[in-house]
């Protein structure tokens, strides 16, 4: 998996931060999770700089599967509508999805036919979809399929909106995207001032192989083969008996990256995890102002190393800070300090970075050096 991470400051652009937006790979497709203002400015850059920089490196939109929202912030969501409409006129076919995080009041009511409560949040998810459908972001004036997909995450609940009848159906679970095989995508409870979630990209649990040369050599039957290698362990004539696991290979473990969006510290979602491979996590304030992190339920860089290890992580990417931090060394410095045990490595996301994930773990951080990436 690589993740390229195209905006790191927090509610307003600063210097060389722009707002939130990364792009997730995989062999199954991309993934997007959150697309702030300028978004698609900011994914042409990068995939020019690809092209630039590396042989194989693409993030062709013919990839993208699936948009996936943190919450209904506009330094999120506020470039999701241009892009969409520039895929329309590069005459995209390929189906799209969008998922994010609502409330259980905002399910009931468009579910029942009802509007959007009134005491729903201006930044409601449901009230900007709504708002995208009004100006043309649906499946027929677009010109390809895009489902729109919404969830209370911590009760499980999912709902597809119709953007033509602006009503909502329950659907039983959160869609994933079409064709995806190898990788799962996993909402998880965050919390801040609006409904909110974090993503996790989890690969799939693969067994170990077959070891058909043991086999062979012990002259085994088609019928006894098949008994080893759906895990059964069998007796041969002699008595002698053969256990299934001493044919297979190590299973591969399922790689694990999560995505934070913003939230307060030790989400319940995340800290909920016991095993995680990389956390891209918001570190928005220092902990001279960990007052404000409380109050506006975003995390200090002290916070995040907190909910990295509560998560069982091995790598925290501190990302979204506010427009105060200019030295990035200082939140390092101060979520290293809290690790007390060395047990994270921590590195500081600057936009265009790219985060690479091996199959047995190992974890790159690349830095965007204006003329190339350097580990
Ligand atoms: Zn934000
Ligand atoms: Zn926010």
């Amino acid at each position: 998996m690589e993740l390229h991470i195209l905006g790191t400051a927090s509610a307003r652009p600063a210097g060389a931060r722009d707002v939130s937006g990364s792009l997730l790979s995989c062999e199954d497709g991309i993934a997007v999770i959150d697309a702030g203002e300028g978004f698609q400015i900011r994914y042409a850059q990068q995939r020019k700089r690809l092209k630039l920089h590396t042989p194989t490196g693409s993030l062709r939109a013919a990839r993208i599967d699936v948009v996936c929202l943190t919450h209904g912030h506009l330094d999120h969501t506020w470039g999701l509508l241009p892009w969409l409409q520039t895929m329309s006129l590069d005459r995209r076919t390929r189906p799209l999805l969008i998922v994010g995080p609502t409330s259980t009041e905002v399910l009931d009511a468009l579910t029942d036919g009802r509007a959007i409560p009134e005491s729903a949040p201006p930044a409601e998810l449901a009230r900007q979809m709504q708002s995208w459908h009004s100006l043309g972001a649906t499946s027929t004036q677009l010109g390809y399929e895009v489902r729109w997909i919404l969830g209370d995450v911590q009760a499980d609940s999912w709902i597809e909106l119709d953007p033509t009848s602006q009503t909502a159906a329950q659907i039983p679970s959160l869609p994933q995207p079409q064709g995806w095989r190898h990788v799962n995508i996993v909402p998880l409870a965050t919390t801040h001032t609006v409904p909110s979630c974090a993503w996790m990209f989890e690969t799939k649990e693969k067994a170990g192989k077959f070891n058909r040369l043991k086999a062979a050599e012990l002259r085994l039957t088609t019928a006894q083969q098949t008994e080893l290698g759906q895990g059964r362990d069998i007796t041969l004539a002699n008595g002698e008996s053969l256990a299934a696991s001493s044919f297979r290979s190590a299973a591969i473990e399922p790689r694990r990256l999560v995505v934070s969006g913003d939230t307060a510290e030790q989400a319940p979602g995340i800290k909920a995890l016991s095993a995680v491979d990389v956390i891209v996590h918001e570190a928005t304030f220092l902990d001279d102002t960990k007052d404000h992190a409380t109050e506006h339920l975003h995390s200090t860089a002290t916070g995040a190393t907190r909910t990295a290890l509560s998560c069982g992580a091995n790598h925290l990417v501190l990302t979204h800070f506010s427009a105060r931090i200019k030295d990035p060394t200082v939140p390092l410095d101060e979520a290293t300090k809290e690790d007390a045990n060395n047990s994270l490595t921590i590195s500081v996301a600057k936009d265009g970075d790219r985060i690479l994930l091996g199959s047995s773990g190992q974890t790159t951080h690349l830095s965007w050096t204006g003329d190339g990436w350097a580990a």
